[in-house]
This record gives structure tokens, sequence and C-alpha cells, in this order.
């Protein structure tokens, strides 16, 4: 049976269910979060660089459509970028 890696929205488990792989062992560290920022600040900055310049709209529409975005792409890049990060280390770790 496949089961996720995560045991809630964004922390990894202490082990796998199936083949009690210890997760632990993989240490990423700030790796994800570094790549979370970059891409969601790329994003972001060029997707309201876009808008300002295309249709010069009042600023407050800006802050209240861009923040709401900002958690909204982060939430849904976090874990793709995570999981990544993970499968990275294990590699790493199978071929020493
Ligand atoms: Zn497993």
């Amino acid at each position: 049976m496949q089961s996720s890696v995560f045991s809630n929205l964004f922390i990894i488990k202490k082990e796998c269910k199936g083949c009690l792989l210890n997760y632990t062992e993989f240490q990423i560290g700030d790796a994800d979060n570094f790549f979370v920022i970059l891409l969601v600040g790329i994003l972001m900055l060029s997707g309201i660089i876009f808008v300002e310049l295309k249709y010069k709209p009042d600023i407050y529409l800006i802050i209240i459509f861009s923040l709401p975005l900002t958690v909204i792409f982060s939430l849904l890049v976090t874990r793709p970028i995570k999981s990544f990060f993970l499968y990275i280390t294990f590699k790493i770790k199978m071929t020493q």
C-alpha cells in the first residue's frame, strides 16, 4: 500500500509505514524553503510587474490580490519541492 511521506500539510513522517524506511536520516535542512521563496518570489513579482504595466491598477487592488495569491502559491509548491529534496537526499545516501 502506498502512503504519503507527509504526516500533515508540511511535516515529513518519521518513517515509512510500508517498508519502515527511516526518514529522519535524510536531513534536507532549509533547501526546500529557499526554493519555495525563490519560485514564489519570481512568480509573484513578475506577475505584479506585468499587471502594473498592462493595467495600472490601484495599489490597494494589487495588495488585496497579491497577498492571498502568494500564500496559495506557497502552499501549492511546498510539498512537491519538499518531496523532491527528500528524494535527492535519499538518492545521494543510497549511492554512498
Ligand atoms: Zn516505504
